[in-house]
């Protein structure tokens, strides 16, 4: 009988990517297996991040692209910490979710913006250019930066059906609601391809692929409810002071999202118009509140952060140092504006303030679909995966 051998070949230009961003110890691993043992996310049956390692090793992307397992990972540090070759199997998993989300999003080169410094210069005239021209459109010409009367909260009002919109709310609307939309659409397209994805590859008989609605109802609710709690990132010991800033984070985001949503639907729907007064007005305080967490959680992070590289338990990249600083910046340009229009002789400042707010924002949101920031969309996804995949292995035993 001859036996058939199966060549494998490495892919180069995959591993040097994934090395680029971020894994550049990745071939100091001998596959010792340390860091699966000392995991404290690892499941018994589909062990991580020793075969994670291998894989990249090989550049085989198309096999961790269908892997749940490397959004599980928390990037606690505990292997980083224990691994004898100093292979940072953390950092690796984590460059690999970012080597993940360039190949499951459309216009690859925004992603390479979002993980370059030089990069960012980029997305910063990007976002200027979308916000000037709806500022261009709906203040009837450039606006003046340096006078806080003409921008953002002069400038004319607009009727639209039973709308009464001045132009900066419209101005914000043109911006933001078709870029949400976007990010909103290229999102859910990557998660219904990845789902695929894992469907396959654990091979899940036709009968137990249910409906998306089923999953969600089932699934996505013990998994919101385990994110909220942090119950997996609370297993972590290396760094187990990331748990709490990151939950404070988590739950700032929340805050504001809602506070923002009810900004949208009183001022930009219903004509209460803003700004309201930061210390009368209740959704003011919640966002203010909201905006006190946001700080806080960000800069613990930062300072845990910079701790923990000293006792090299965590490595920070590039795409890590762009979402602490953009959070931090936006947090702290946020309290500018309200502090800048309170002081009259600093009030024309608020203008530019705003502005650089404004693009700010306009990065992290698109950065949701193209930065670190992702791992909340696709973390939450193979949460889902996951539970879903422990009950209805119970089911078919
Ligand atoms: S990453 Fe480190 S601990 Fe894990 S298998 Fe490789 S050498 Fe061992
Ligand atoms: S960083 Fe933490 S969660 Fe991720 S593989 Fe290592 S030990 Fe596990």
């Amino acid at each position: 009988m001859v036996k058939e051998i199966i060549k494998m070949e490495p892919d180069l230009q995959a591993i040097k990517e994934i090395q680029a961003i971020g894994a550049d110890t990745l071939k100091k691993c001998y596959q010792c297996a340390t860091c699966s043992t000392v995991c404290p996310l690892s499941p018994d049956e589909a062990p991580f991040p020793r075969k994670q390692m291998i894989l990249a090793q090989w550049g085989f992307k198309e096999r961790l692209i269908n892997d749940p397992a490397i959004w599980l990972c928390h990037q606690c540090g505990d292997c980083s910490k224990y691994c004898p070759r100093q292979a940072n199997p953390g950092e690796v998993l984590a460059a690999l979710r970012l080597s993940v989300i360039r190949e499951l999003m459309p216009f690859k080169f925004l992603n390479t913006f979002y993980n370059n410094l030089w990069g960012f210069p980029i997305l910063f005239l990007i976002s200027l250019f979308f916000i000037l021209l709806a500022a261009i459109g709906t203040f009837g010409g450039i606006p003046n930066f340096f006078n806080a009367e003409s921008f953002p909260y002069g400038g004319p009002s607009y009727e639209i059906w039973f709308l009464h919109l001045p132009a900066r709310i419209l101005m914000i609307d043109v911006v933001f609601i078709p870029l949400t939309v976007f990010v909103i659409i290229i999102l859910l397209s990557a998660i219904n391809r990845i789902w695929n994805f894992y469907l396959d590859t654990y091979k899940i008989p036709q009968a137990y692929r249910y409906k998306v609605w089923s999953i969600l109802k089932v699934y996505l609710i013990p998994a919101i409810a385990e994110i909220l709690n942090h119950t997996r990132f609370e297993k972590c010991e290396a760094n187990k002071w990331r748990a709490l800033p990151h939950k404070v984070l988590l739950w700032a985001f929340i805050i504001l999202a809602f506070t923002t949503a009810i900004v949208f639907v009183m001022a930009d729907i219903l004509g209460f118009h803003t700004p309201w007064h930061p210390l009368l007005h209740p959704v003011k305080w919640l966002g203010n509140i909201g905006g006190l967490m946001l700080l806080y959680g960000i800069i613990s992070i930062a300072l845990g952060r910079s701790r923990a590289e000293v006792e090299k338990s965590v490595r920070t990249s590039y795409p890590d140092s762009l979402l602490i600083y953009l959070i931090l910046f936006i947090g702290l340009t946020g309290f500018g504006i309200e502090i800048f229009r309170s002081i009259p002789s600093i009030k024309n400042a608020t203008s530019l303030i705003y502005l650089i707010h404004l693009a700010l924002v306009f990065i992290l949101f698109l950065g949701v679909a193209y930065s670190k920031f992702t791992h909340l969309v696709f973390r939450t996804t193979a949460i889902v995966f996951d539970l879903y995949f422990k009950d209805i292995t119970q089911k078919m035993s």
